[in-house]
């Protein structure tokens, strides 16, 4: 049998099922993008953490017995220095410190984390490599989680200090150790069986999301609408289950109190959109020129750019559709170039394309104000012209979520959801880069020195496309709510029903 190591652990705890699976049907992992890139984000910040402790040695030695033999060296040693990935092995588990700092009368065990706070799981973590390392013949005097401090501000030249929080979770750790062996047979007995029988539920996604979602949840049978996919339902669908409804359309009328839960049942019951009357006079109050506007950004867990914080959303590119009364539409668009801070040319390059009248439209406001907020504070000597954009924006979400809805929505009215029930044509799926995620992962590869000329050229075309594609998104969706278009032929569904 596989032995097991701190990781291994974990994810037993979080799911029994989950580490049998990992040890026994690796091939149905899947890690999305946003998962590796957070194991990425995690990388960098120990690489910053180490360079922190100057003096101290990696343990990097190519294979596992060589790793443990060169710790058991090292700490044999009398002249004591920190240590990075000191590798201990004890009570058939594995484990790999992050940070082994020397200290009077032993040593300062500290795990390095890219979160911005201490979680609960932080504290199993360090519970275990204080167990094996005490195993080992290691006297742990303190144990601290190190994580990232949100309130850095990095003033550039790979200066990092400043950049973590060390937090002492000596006492947390020591009430978690005695639990350590119990994990550990645990975990050995549930590797010795068959595949354990566990129900779906929040440890699917908490504390981290399981790479065997796809597996586990059966596929969603396309023909039912489960009471979850009301909007913003959170616990009322235990209740309504509860009840007894399972089907959105078993709920009586009656039932329902919230205006958007009525605009789903109404189009439910009826089987087709339902675009509401009362979206003229929404859509009326907007003026010429329409500027139809969406951000790409990109964050941090350690920033690169001088005066930027952990985590903070930078922007790095703009599009926006202008439409004029008379129905012209031009497409405007700007995207970073080089490994510069992209922040001024974004504000200037931006300003210069939206006009001092008109309209603002965005999808889902509170991003982009926030990014235009953060904008006029970092460069006072445009934060009028910034607040004339923010106080002229419109926000087409909550327009489509007050009037319309398509069953085939499923639930949700971010624009990838609503867009193909009405311009099935501008499908994002054929495009190179289809998320906002895939767009953060594009633009790193631009600021990777490894791509090529020829690679950076296709980048760059994908994510203009891309962010293209948004903007002519809402101008499609724009004028469908005012009835200067109509749904395509190709959306599956009929016509809206008038309500
Ligand atoms: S998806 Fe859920 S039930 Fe399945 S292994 Fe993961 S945590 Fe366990």
């Amino acid at each position: 049998m596989a032995g097991l190591s701190k990781s291994r652990l974990i994810a037993h705890l979080q799911c029994p099922k989950r580490l049998w699976l990992q040890m026994n049907k690796p091939e149905l992992t899947v890690v999305d993008a946003s998962q590796q890139s957070r194991m990425d984000a995690g990388n960098v910040v120990g690489d910053i953490a180490r360079q922190l402790h100057p003096g101290g040695i990696l343990i990097d030695g190519g294979s596992l017995s060589q790793a443990l033999k060169d710790t058991e060296a090292l700490l044999a040693k009398p002249k004591r220095v920190p240590v990075f990935e000191a590798t201990f092995n004890a009570d058939s588990v594995l484990v790999r410190n992050d940070l082994l700092l020397p200290e009077r009368g032993g040593y300062h065990l500290a795990e390095v984390k890219s979160s911005t706070s201490v979680k609960s799981y932080h504290l199993q973590d360090v519970a275990i490599q204080a167990h094996v390392a005490e195993a080992c013949g290691v006297k742990v005097k303190r144990i601290s989680v190190v994580h990232i401090n949100n309130q850095f501000v990095y003033p550039g030249n790979e200066d990092y200090q400043g950049l973590f929080t060390t937090v002492d979770v000596t006492s947390q750790a020591r009430d978690l150790q005695p639990e350590v062996p119990g994990w550990i047979k645990a975990a050995q007995k549930t590797l010795k069986g068959k595949e354990p029988r566990v129900e779906t539920g929040a440890q699917c996604t908490d504390p981290y999301e399981c790479p065997f979602i796809g597996y586990c949840h059966p596929a969603a049978d396309p023909e039912a609408y489960p009471v979850e996919e009301l909007p913003r339902i959170g616990k009322q669908a235990d209740a309504l289950r509860a009840e007894g409804y399972d089907d959105i359309r078993e709920l009586p009328r009656d039932r329902l109190r919230n205006d958007s839960h009525l605009l789903v049942w109404d189009s439910l019951q009826k089987g087709k959109p339902v675009l509401r009357k009362e979206v003229a006079a929404a859509m009326s109050t907007l003026a010429w020129p329409r500027y139809y506007m969406d951000f790409e950004t990109i964050s941090f867990a350690a920033p690169i750019w001088a005066g930027t914080r952990p985590y903070q959303q930078v922007p790095f590119q703009w599009s926006c559709h202008v439409e004029s009364h008379t129905g012209t539409l031009r497409e405007r668009g700007w995207l970073a170039e080089g490994l510069e801070d992209p922040r001024r040319e974004f504000v200037e390059t931006l300003l210069a394309a939206i006009g001092p009248r008109g309209s603002v439209l965005v999808w889902n406001a509170s991003f982009e104000r926030s990014r235009l907020q953060e904008m006029a504070v970092a460069f006072p000597e445009h934060a009028e012209a910034l607040q004339s954009i923010i106080n002229r924006m419109v926000d087409l979400l909550v327009i489509a979520r007050d009037h319309y809805y398509h069953p085939d929505m499923r639930g949700s009215w971010s624009i990838k959801a609503v867009l193909p029930t009405v311009a099935p044509e501008l499908d994002y799926s054929e495009l190179e880069v289809g998320d906002g995620g895939m767009a953060q992962e594009a633009f790193l590869e631009l600021l990777s020195p490894e791509t090529d000329p020829a690679r950076a050229l296709q980048v760059r075309a994908a994510l203009v496309e891309y962010c293209g594609r948004d903007t002519q998104a809402m101008v499609e969706l724009a004028k469908f709510f005012e009835g200067r278009r109509k749904a395509s032929r190709r959306s599956p569904a009929r016509s809206p029903s008038p309500a």
